[in-house]
């Protein structure tokens, strides 16, 4: 059966012909491209690379930005497109995240025209992967603390240190990583191959299973000065790469709320206990289904909304800390929820609940952990820093 959408308040009403046109083109990719292989990638632990030309001729890799052979959608239609593929698996979701707001977003702001020209076509096209190195094995919440270095010898910088829990880094041509200088933080473009990288998958994981997660390492590795994004000075310009990055968090996780309601309202109404009558006859059992699908609809609201002062150009990072930890906490107590209401079924892979609720514990820790966006939003209203 196609999936038919979750709304409740008549939302799509709020959405132009182009937006719903967007959503039901990533839609229908989902439900005939994805769903079918996505519990076997699960299980078997393997992602899914077979999707990304199809990904990519759709026009969703670096969906929002402009030119170099990206689609220029707006920035509602990117996030529609990213809850439709999390409604999938928010590894896939990850997959398009981290190379469109994490690479492609990076090298599209600060990078120079010839870095410009040489990967943002191949990397909208899906022939190039990238990946996002920020986090260290000591440092995730407070990057500000990295140990990685880059110093200059030359016309060349040496990059030496370690990047822990990176998405698409074993299967990634390009790396955006960040390093300690003399002159504060800076982006690098270190390419697969140069000496001195070498990448390891992390193994054992039991959330994201669709998603290739690595460690990367720097030993003396060279990297030329034409890699150097020459306008990422300081942390904050990695910083501001998470920000697009959570946006599109906010939306995606609906989907997989979305996805996870809709299976335990569908069950319930035809799973029968006591008396031979459907549990979605118990009131405990609807207090349940109506929360969600309230938590549901505020959250859609949010990001509608999130990403209508996008589009604008008012959109602040303190903004979407909120929608980032509010839209996540929601759906992965509606996935919570959904595995209860389905009882001992709910932890069979055959419904999708317990994958997402895997999953959306990885996602309540990246990009900025729930505690940390509590921290940025209390600072917002207070005025008073608390991280430390
Ligand atoms: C599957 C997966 C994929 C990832 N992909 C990437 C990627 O592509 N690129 C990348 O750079 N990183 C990536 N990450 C790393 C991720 O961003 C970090 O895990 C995250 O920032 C948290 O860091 P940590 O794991 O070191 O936890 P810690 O920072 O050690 O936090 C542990 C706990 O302490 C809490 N805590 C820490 N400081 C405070 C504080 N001041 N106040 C209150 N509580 C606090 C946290 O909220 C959390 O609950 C990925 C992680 C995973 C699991």
């Amino acid at each position: 059966m196609p999936f038919r959408g979750v709304d409740y308040m008549l939302l799509d009403s709020q959405l132009t012909e182009q937006e719903l046109l967007v959503r039901q083109t990533a839609r229908r990719f989902v439900d005939e491209r994805v769903l079918p292989l996505i519990r076997d990638c699960y299980r078997d632990g393997r992602f899914p690379s077979e999707l990304i030309p199809e990904i990519a001729q759709l026009g969703f890799l670096g969906a929002n930005l402009e030119g170099y052979g990206c689609a220029g959608m707006s920035n509602v239609e990117y996030g529609l497109i990213m809850q439709e593929i999390e409604r999938g698996d928010s590894g896939l979701r990850s997959f398009v995240s981290v190379q469109g707001a994490l690479v492609m977003y990076p090298i599209y702001t600060y990078g120079s025209e010839e870095q410009k020209q040489t990967w943002l076509p191949r990397l909208q096209s899906g022939e190039a992967i990238g990946c996002f190195g920020l986090t260290e094995p000591g440092f995730g919440s407070n990057p500000a603390g990295m140990l990685t270095t880059a110093r200059q010898d030359g016309s060349d910088w040496v990059l030496n240190g370690e990047k822990a829990w990176i998405t698409n880094g074993s299967v990634a041509n390009v790396a955006v990583v960040w390093a300690r200088t003399n002159a504060g933080v800076q982006g690098f473009l270190v390419e697969k191959g140069m000496p001195g990288y070498s990448v390891s998958d992390i193994h054992g994981k039991l959330s994201m299973r669709a998603s290739v997660t690595s460690s990367l390492s720097f030993s003396d590795c060279r990297v030329p000065q034409t890699n150097v994004l020459p306008a990422a000075k300081g942390l904050k310009a990695a910083l501001a790469c998470l920000t697009q990055a959570r946006y599109g968090i906010g939306w995606g996780v609906i989907g997989a709320a979305m996805d996870c309601y809709e299976t335990a309202r569908q069950y319930t109404v035809v799973r029968k206990q006591f008396d031979d009558r459907p549990i979605a006859t118990h009131q405990l059992v609807q207090e349940k289904l109506a929360w969600m699908i309230t938590e549901i609809t505020k959250a859609q609201l949010l990001a509608l909304h999130a990403g209508r002062l996008k589009d604008a150009g008012k959109l602040e990072p303190a903004h979407v800390s909120m929608l980032k930890r509010n839209n996540v906490g929601m759906a992965l107590e509606c996935a919570r929820m959904s595995r209860d209401l389905l009882g001992a079924n709910g932890i069979m892979d055959e419904y999708p609940i317990m994958r997402h609720m895997c999953n959306l514990e990885t996602v309540k820790t990246y990009e900025g952990t729930d505690h940390i966006h509590t921290l940025v939003i209390g600072e917002r209203v207070t005025g008073i820093p608390a991280y430390r």
